[in-house]
């Protein structure tokens, strides 16, 4: 498979009445770069017409190719699925409804070749609902910029532009596509932001309310304590179950003098408790730390299981 240029991917769920506009606007935008270039769209599990509208675009329009999912496995797999089919030395990533504007798309990548390796989004002037979801981002992008030391305005824009590298070089998983930026910069990424448009849902649902924000930031706390010790879970878990059972110890050892050589009663004492806790406590701790350190392993060796199926793939 040959380099191209400039690689689009967008996940698309239930986007019938979007795919024919994106896919002309898009044709519009990326014929002026004077590039080569293709449209990667993932169909994740549709159950409206979106494949069969996207097959029949296809003759219109060369540059597009379609991974087709055999069930919904979200926008992260879809997103993932597009950055292992994309052929791009430039890789862009946008949602299929229109909320993201194509003509954005030459901006991010003169900015990327100033020297970053990802350019994100920044809606400046988001249009989507108040209470259900900007107010629960502007939280997350608070407890994310706050927690990663990656500062960003806007974590959950879709539109941003990558250096092939970067998406070859990250794995998603969860809801994690929404922490690109926090990944990339563990990797070793120059991240840079520009405000973008963007746009009202016009056709079509939005598929997310507030139930996943609770799913998002459980995944986020996942991914700091994998940054941290995804390697070497027996550091942390060893460290404090260590320090417990030699605590604890300590106590028992001192309970034990005072018992043995002054004679003392120290069958009433909470001290011997607390001794005998944090020997039980310490114990387990260091247990779970080496199930950690086997778990670990695990995910390393099964990393090259896929998130997702594919059903056909349409070049
Ligand atoms: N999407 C997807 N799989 C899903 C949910 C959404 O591929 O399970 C796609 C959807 O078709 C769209 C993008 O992800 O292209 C963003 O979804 P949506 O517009 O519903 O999110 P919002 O803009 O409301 O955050
Ligand atoms: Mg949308």
């Amino acid at each position: 498979m040959g380099r191209i240029d400039i690689s689009v991917v967008i996940p698309l769920y239930n986007e019938e009445e979007n795919v024919p506009l994106l896919l002309e606007r898009l044709k519009e935008v990326l014929t002026t770069l004077g590039r080569t270039f293709e449209v990667v769209c993932v169909d994740d599990g549709s159950t409206d017409r979106t494949v069969e509208i996207l097959k029949g675009l296809k003759e219109r329009y060369p540059f597009l190719r379609v991974v087709v999912f055999r069930r919904n496995f979200g926008q992260s797999a879809a997103m993932a699925a597009g950055f292992d089919f994309a052929r791009g030395d430039i890789v862009i990533s946008m949602d299929g409804d229109l909320q993201n504007d194509p003509s954005d798309i030459p901006r991010l990548i003169q900015k990327l070749e100033e020297g970053y390796d990802v350019v994100s989004g920044w809606r400046r002037q988001r249009r989507d609902p108040l209470f259900t979801r900007k107010i629960p981002s502007m939280i997350a992008n608070w407890i994310i910029g706050r927690a990663t030391g990656v500062r960003l305005h806007d974590y959950g824009c879709s539109l941003k532009a990558y250096r092939r590298e970067v998406v070859k070089n990250i794995s998603l998983y969860g809801e994690l596509h929404r922490f690109i930026p926090v990944l990339a910069s563990f990797y070793g990424a120059r991240i840079a932001e520009i405000p973008v448009r963007h746009h009202p849902r016009r056709l079509g649902q939005s598929k997310y309310g507030l139930s996943r924000t609770y799913r998002v930031i459980l995944d986020l706390l996942l991914m700091l304590f994998f940054k941290r010790f995804a390697t070497r879970p027996l550091h942390i878990f060893g460290l404090l179950g260590g320090g417990m059972i030699l605590l604890g110890t300590a106590i028992e050892v001192y309970l034990s003098v005072l018992k043995i050589f002054y004679g003392e009663d120290i069958g009433g004492r909470p001290l011997l408790l607390l001794g005998i806790l944090l020997i039980i406590t310490g114990v387990n701790l260091f247990g779970t730390g080496l199930l950690a350190e086997l778990l670990v392993r695990t995910y390393h060796e099964s990393q090259g299981k896929p998130i997702y199926t594919v059903r056909e793939v349409i070049e």
